[in-house]
């Protein structure tokens, strides 16, 4: 029988180990994909670290997967055997539930499908993917290149494009990392004047060049009096994974401003000051559903978004995942899986 590798997560806290198993044959509704590239994300540490209760082990972890359909399971519509796909961290959606029938299928009251956490996810040469989970991936993307932009890219694109500020509007994208050098690209090319924050100045010449209009040193100073100098922000993009971090800048919403928390800091603060005389509101949002990766894609190509990635082969997923965990990467790590 044909098999698939994967480097699968044993237990919460174990070290990744690479396994061969038996190809799976996709369920009703699944396909199979044959996996080319997939990225290596923070919230992968949901499955490794073990932090949310009730995963079953061992599980393969990653949810920026792009790769093309190899087999169909039964009831797929749609979907041919070769298209170039791509999964993220959605897992796909029931279709007739309150919420999917009135366009939340991000919130689906039937599958509770996370890519890579609750189903197996794209460390791996094969995967299975409900067929609602997945996106077109246009052929000319290179796959190892836009692996990222699946979550890194479609969070930042869609809490962006959903974010309320309007073309010329001030628009601060908070942390240059990983979701922030995307953040940057997209927000400038979406029209918004745009600011980048981060810690010192080490940053702010690649800020610049991808986009960025202006540049705040969160450590020279109180950078929500910074973004208050520039009029306030109509939107603040908070990718960084500290809660003291995301406090500190909350000040700097203008009129009717939102803080669109995209990183995950646990409890948060805001001076309720902040907000009431404001308007302002702060808002979480989730990284977007299947049409979404596929807008995403599109206005990445047409606008010659990439995401800078440091690549690593499948076998090296464990040297791969703490490179991301050290926060050193420059700026998202990806598995090459196959050519
Ligand atoms: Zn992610
Ligand atoms: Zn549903």
């Amino acid at each position: 029988m044909a098999k698939m590798r994967a480097m699968v997560v044993p237990k919460p806290h174990g070290h990744f180990r690479m396994v061969e198993r038996d190809l799976p044959e996709p369920d009703r509704h699944e396909v199979r994909i044959r996996v080319h590239a997939c990225g290596v994300c923070h919230s992968d540490s949901v499955t490794v670290q073990g932090l949310v209760p009730g995963l079953s082990y061992p599980r393969i972890p990653g949810h920026e997967v792009i790769g093309v359909i190899d087999a169909l399971g039964p009831d797929v519509d749609g979907w041919n055997v070769g298209a170039r796909v791509g999964v993220g961290w959605f897992g796909g959606s029931c279709g007739y539930c309150g919420h999917c029938r009135r366009g939340d299928a991000f919130a689906c009251e039937n599958m509770h499908a996370i890519t890579g956490v609750t189903r197996d996810g794209g460390y791996a040469t094969h995967m299975l993917a409900l067929a609602s989970a997945v996106a077109q991936v246009p052929l000319a993307l290179d796959p190892i290149e836009s692996a990222p932009l699946l979550c890194a890219g479609i969070t930042t694109f869609n809490a962006l494009r959903n974010c309320g500020a309007k073309p010329g509007d001030l628009v601060a994208i908070h942390g240059v990392g990983g979701l922030g050098h995307l953040g940057i690209q997209f927000a400038a090319r979406q029209g918004f004047r745009t600011v980048a924050v981060n810690r010192g100045r080490d940053k702010e010449a690649l800020a610049r060049s991808l986009g960025a209009h202006d540049y705040i040193d969160s450590e020279a100073g109180d950078p929500a009096q910074a973004l208050q100098a520039m009029g306030g922000a109509k939107a603040i993009i908070a990718t960084v994974t500290c809660a003291e971090a995301m406090q500190a800048i909350a000040g700097g919403l203008g009129v009717n401003g939102t803080l669109m928390v995209i990183g995950a800091v646990g409890a948060l603060v805001v001076n309720s000051l902040d907000l009431l005389g404001k308007r302002a509101s702060v808002r979480g949002w989730y990284s977007g559903v299947a049409a979404d990766q596929e807008d995403t894609l599109r206005f990445s190509q047409l606008n010659a978004i990439a995401s800078m990635n440091e690549i690593f082969p499948l076998e090296e997923a464990q040297a791969a995942y703490d490179r991301m965990m050290s926060g050193k990467a420059r700026f998202r790590v990806v598995l090459k899986v196959a050519a």
